[in-house]
């Protein structure tokens, strides 16, 4: 039985308004369907959430959709899911089992992310007389794991990958390359003498120093290397679908732009170089560490060298 249909006893009333109230505190939007897919009842908050202007289904000002059939809504809020296909085909699995139940997360094309849950309703004897849907927006609390996921992955000085991260993702990129067969390279990068920058004009100086490095590598670098900190002075670039020809050019160009980087401090110049050893994965590596350490082994043979100088792996 639909409330209207109820005598308006003054329990009833009392309960309606209830029923009202609650709805409209609701932060989500609430949506009730009955079993022939009508719509019961909803609350002003599901236009706000889904984007959907009041008036632009019903007609009315403050478009009450109760009586229609909720296709009408649907129709409306499709398109403005990323995914319209998979929204619809849950929607109607949904209806299809009043067993099932909803919870999942759901991007919008706006760019938000709205969590969606779902309930069957049952009257009496346990006959089902339709469902009701709850549209969370969540998207402040997305963008707050974002944040948190990218400060717990980088480095806070330079931006750049902290160890665990750019070790995480380079398993995977090794993992793709072998599958694909494709080249995979790396670009191990120590900064020359960097003790005498730190001993020289501070620590604070030094690390500006390593702030405008690592800017410079990645304004170098393509979107799909991956660039990491694994250790105070010393950064790896992972370079996917790339020789040893490619990775020698892109190292000696972090090189020279390392070479021509200026700095004052105290009034005085400063500058900084960096020597680069560069390796690529062969058939025979069973892991990363032993790209590393070819990387490692070239990086040293360049600092013995002279150092300002890119080695590519004997
Ligand atoms: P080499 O050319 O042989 O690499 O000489 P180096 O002086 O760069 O090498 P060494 O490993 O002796 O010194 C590295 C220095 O980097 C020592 C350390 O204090 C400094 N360092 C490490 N992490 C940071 C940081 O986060 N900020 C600053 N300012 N300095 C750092
Ligand atoms: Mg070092
Ligand atoms: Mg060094």
């Amino acid at each position: 039985m639909t409330p209207d249909q109820t005598p308006a006893t003054p329990e009833r009333k009392f309960e309606r308004s209830l029923v009202e109230e609650i709805l409209e505190a609701s932060p989500d939007g609430i949506l009730v369907v009955d079993d022939q897919g009508m719509i019961t009842c909803h609350n002003q908050r599901l236009f706000e959430v889904l984007g959907i202007p009041p008036g632009s289904i019903s007609g009315g000002e403050d478009g009450d959709l109760a009586g229609l059939d909720d296709q009408h809504l649907l129709a409306q809020a499709l398109w403005r899911f990323r995914e319209p296909e998979a929204f619809l085909e849950r929607v109607e699995s949904l209806y299809a089992d009043p067993d099932l139940e909803d919870h999942s997360e759901l991007a919008y094309r706006d760019g938000r992310t709205l969590e969606r849950h779902s309930k069957a309703l049952w009257g009496e004897g346990r006959r089902y007389v339709g469902r009701v849907w709850f549209f969370r927006d969540i998207t402040a609390r997305k963008r707050a794991e974002h944040a948190l996921e990218q400060l717990a992955r980088h480095d806070p000085l330079t931006g750049a990958a902290n160890r665990r991260h750019f070790f995480e993702r380079a398993a995977e990129e090794l993992a793709r390359a072998r599958r694909h067969g494709v080249a995979l390279s790396l670009v191990m990068l120590d900064l020359d003498h960097f003790k005498r920058i730190n001993d020289h004009w501070g620590h604070a100086a030094g690390d500006r120093v390593l702030q405008a490095f690592a800017a410079g590598v990645r304004s170098l670098l393509r979107r799909e290397d991956l660039f990491g900190r694994i250790g105070g002075e010393e950064f790896v670039v992972l370079l996917p679908a790339t020789d040893p020809e490619g990775a020698l050019q892109l190292a000696e160009r972090l090189r020279q732009h390392t070479e021509g980087l200026e700095f004052a401090e105290d009034g005085e110049r400063v500058s900084v170089t960096t020597s680069a050893g560069v390796a690529t994965l062969e058939a025979g590596d069973a892991s990363l560490d032993a790209l590393l350490q070819r990387a490692d082994e070239a990086l040293y043979a360049a600092k013995r060298a002279g150092r300002n100088r890119s080695f590519c792996q004997a």
